[in-house]
């Protein structure tokens, strides 16, 4: 119906569809839509804000798969949105005569789906399950734009405020005649479009890359959010996969949000203000004896942190000289899974006597930050965030975890962040200390060299303002008196990050260890390092995959 005037309006299409804010749909989208690269794909769009719904409806010619038949049909779709997409229903109304009074006959085809980039562009994403048919429209708006409103999008504009990479799901293939159906789910927190692809596995190691050309449906670029998407591979024709002459294979679909960040980017947004929040949630005397409120309190601000990001929170507990002790873990699972894990780490108990703001509130704040950032990501490998408890009691929590590892779990590293918090240079309190300076030691085992590396070069790159004090464990007992310690002993590579303890700070274990002694400047820069260095070692990216089963032509 729709091809008709403002041409015009084709010039803006394929610019801004490369800008993926989708927004909030909104009555101001109602009006005439079309595909300006094809003749009569057109559609009247109504969005309904009182009841969330949104009515596409258009006449189209289509071929009936059964009975071989052209025939011009009214097609509707309807169903309601939510924020920036709409899940909609196709129906064909048949039968009927103009301005008569007929019974018309509705009947269910299908489904679609619609998000929006702008006020000027739109995706229609269909399955017309009668009709064999499946795919997108990329659509332009033809009517005026007359009050559509992009800023009644809600969509925080702090990219770190929430964007999750999308999620591939329910991958069932199948062998037809000619073709090797695919299908599966895609969901992504925000609507935000994907780019799909598929690659083969097959033998111990190998893969092929399909191309696109001989897949059609619901693949490439964009494909929306949405349940029962469906590709079709044309693998008699694909020369490639014919010539691997392989009879069974599993397929791995890939789904890029496109969501781009750079590794400065994602170390930038670690924020000093939540560090210090953090600390000051903490700060407080926190000792099963002296004070087992402040500790258990600290237990609560902990997990209630951890659960509101994409982790699986949980609990280790034990018991020492009677009384329990918690370790309170967050997983990031990698995507796809695997064993490999990383560990970053604080604890969050004191000595009976002390705040401990540095010791070890500093560590235990750089740790929530940390899983704040990384957790916005997919990884290659998983990311632990653990909270050690009775640290002050001989590494009680971090032994206990050590000597009770997942059995099919391979520790690749760990940074444990013991006191993070103080720097002294140039002040009266620092001239008894006899490494008053600026720095953090990083301290690493006698036997791997990879995490320290990262952590010196990621600063030196990224994070310059901070100073790095390397050193090798050289059996001094000093080097032991933390959580990495435990993991020493089982030969992972571990990193001990301090800010030297009693021999750089007069508050070490004192009723002064508070926030304002602090320097959180310092502390943010070595979460920043931290974070890069995770973010590296344990490859983030912004991607979902989902594993087939094996099929056997
Ligand atoms: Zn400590």
């Amino acid at each position: 119906m729709l091809r008709i005037h403002r041409l015009i309006i084709t010039v803006v299409l394929f610019l801004s569809f490369n800008v993926f804010a989708a927004i909030n749909i909104n009555p101001g989208l109602t009006g005439a839509w079309y595909n300006p690269e094809t003749s009569g794909q057109g559609f009247f769009i109504d969005a309904i804000a009182e009841n969330q719904q949104l009515f596409i409806g258009w006449f189209t010619y289509l071929s009936n798969p059964q009975s071989n038949e052209h025939q011009w049909y009214w097609l509707t779709a309807h169903g309601n949105y939510i924020d920036g997409v709409a899940e909609l229903t196709l129906v064909k109304t048949t039968n009927g005569q103009f301005d008569m009074a007929t019974t018309v006959e509705n009947t269910v085809v299908g489904h679609a789906s619609i998000s929006f980039d702008s006020c000027l562009t739109a995706v229609f994403d269909y399955q017309l399950d009668e009709f064999n048919l499946a795919g997108q429209i990329p659509l332009t708006r033809l009517s005026p734009d007359v009050y559509c409103a992009e800023n009644l999008n809600s969509e925080p504009s702090d990219p770190l405020a929430k964007n999750f990479p999308p999620v591939v799901s329910q991958v069932v293939i199948t062998q037809l005649n000619n073709a090797i159906q695919i299908e599966y789910d895609l969901t992504d927190s925000e609507a935000d479009r994907s780019e799909v692809n598929l690659e083969v596995l097959y033998g111990l190691n190998s893969s092929y890359s399909l191309p696109v050309t001989y897949l059609s449906g619901h693949v490439g670029y964009p494909v929306l959010n949405g349940n029962n998407k469906t590709i079709y591979w044309d693998y008699l024709n694909d020369s490639g996969f014919q010539d691997l002459q392989i009879d069974q294979f599993k397929l791995k679909i890939t789904a890029d949000d496109k969501y781009v960040s750079t590794l400065q980017d994602i170390i930038d947004s670690v924020s000093e203000e939540r560090i210090i929040e953090d600390i000051q949630a903490i700060e407080g005397i926190r000792h099963h004896q002296a004070f087992p409120m402040g500790l258990n309190n600290t237990r609560n601000y902990i997990k209630a942190e951890m659960s509101k990001h994409k982790l699986l929170v949980e609990e280790q507990t034990f018991i020492h000289l009677g009384s329990q002790g918690v370790n309170i873990i967050g997983t990031l699972n990698a995507q796809p899974a695997t064993d490999e894990v990383y560990i970053i780490d604080g604890h969050y108990d004191t000595v009976s006597s002390t705040p401990g703001a540095d010791d070890n509130a500093s560590g235990t704040a750089g740790m929530l930050e940390a899983m704040r950032v990384l957790s916005q990501f997919n990884t290659m490998k998983n990311i632990k965030f653990i909270a050690f408890d009775k640290e002050e009691l001989g590494l009680i929590g971090s032994r206990y975890h050590a000597a009770n590892l997942n059995q099919n779990e391979l520790i690749k590293g760990l940074i444990n962040f013991e006191m993070i918090g103080y720097t002294c240079s140039g002040q009266p309190e620092c001239v008894n200390f006899p490494n008053a300076d600026t720095s953090i030691y990083n301290i690493k085992s006698s036997f791997a060299n990879t995490l320290s590396e990262t952590f010196v070069q990621i600063g030196a790159t990224h994070v310059p303002e901070l100073k790095i004090t390397a050193v090798t464990d050289d059996g001094d007992r000093n080097f032991r008196r933390s959580d990495h310690a435990p993991f020493w002993d089982l030969g992972v590579d571990a990193l001990f990050l301090t800010d030297g303890a009693n021999f750089r700070t007069p508050h070490y274990h004192q009723t002064t260890d508070k926030l304002g002694t602090l320097d959180t400047t310092f502390t943010t820069q070595v979460v920043k390092t931290a974070v890069g260095t995770l973010a590296t070692l344990a490859q983030i990216h912004h991607t979902g995959y989902a594993v087939s089963d094996t099929l056997e032509l």
